[in-house]
């Protein structure tokens, strides 16, 4: 799947996204990952398992998938009903349990073992499409391929006027021409992180949120619920939890 070109961004955009990115930066300045994994193929996994399903929820059912299935052969040798047991408790279950083994499958079969580090042969795997593969080019190997958009990402692109798509990969071509490439994978974290502090799914405008009066136009419509966003730009503290995983971290959002 190809990225459609962005529409160019003008210096007053591009100026405006780098202030949006900084005070994003200062108001969480730990925002990374909220998925728990030690090894790129459990990123993969953890990631496919994450549709409609909370990240919560992922983080309780990885360990002991984990551990029941080491390396990426385990899952291929193994049947999709060996793996239900395991995921049964996430949305989709059943699909997810074809789709991580299908795709460790092909991992083996096609990739040596390695999950690919590449996202044309990322595509090719079985539950994966862009917002996954950018999960694991950015977090696992570093690669700023893309701009991963899940709902936080999409609702928050369109509110502060970064984007006027629906579809992510229109939101994702928006931001790739706003932001510096550097900055990819830790902007999706940055706007997860404000969308789950402040701006909620069905949250009206945060007239006191100092991020949100700068730059969301909704923090000047009238509201109908009582705003809980912080009154400050001061940093907030995300509850990180220590894990195995690299940067751990367990949130309540639903992914798409
Ligand atoms: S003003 Fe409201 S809608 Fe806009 S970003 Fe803030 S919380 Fe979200």
């Amino acid at each position: 799947m190809d990225i459609p070109k962005a529409p160019k961004k003008s210096a007053a955009q591009v100026a405006r996204a780098a202030r949006l990115f900084k005070a994003l930066q200062t108001r969480y300045p730990t925002a990374h990952c909220a998925l728990n994994w030690s090894q790129p193929h459990e990123l993969l996994i953890a990631t496919i398992l994450s549709a409609q399903s909370t990240d919560v929820g992922v983080n309780k059912a990885t360990p002991a998938l984990f551990a029941a299935f080491p390396t990426p052969r385990d899952f291929a040798n193994a049947s999709p009903a060996k793996i239900e047991p395991y995921v049964k408790t996430l949305n989709f279950w059943r699909n997810k349990a074809k789709a991580v083994h299908e795709s460790m499958l092909t991992v083996c079969e096609q990739f040596h073992g390695e999950v690919p580090r590449d996202m044309k042969q990322l595509l090719t795997l079985r539950g994966v499409a862009r917002k996954t593969a950018n999960v694991v080019l950015g977090n696992a190997f570093n690669m700023q391929e893309g701009v991963v958009v899940d709902t936080h990402v999409g609702r928050l692109a369109r509110r502060m006027g970064l984007s006027k798509h629906e579809d992510p990969v229109d939101v994702e071509a928006d931001l790739m021409g706003l932001f510096p490439r550097a900055d990819w994978c830790v902007l999706s974290h940055l706007f997860i992180a404000h969308g789950r502090d402040a701006c909620k799914a069905r949250g009206e405008s945060c007239k006191s949120d100092l991020i949100c009066k700068d730059f969301c136009s909704n923090a000047k419509a009238p509201t109908t619920r009582k705003s809980k966003a912080a009154t400050s730009n001061k940093p907030v503290n995300l509850k990180l939890k220590k894990s195995k995983s690299l940067k751990p971290v367990a949130t309540k959002s639903r992914r798409p």
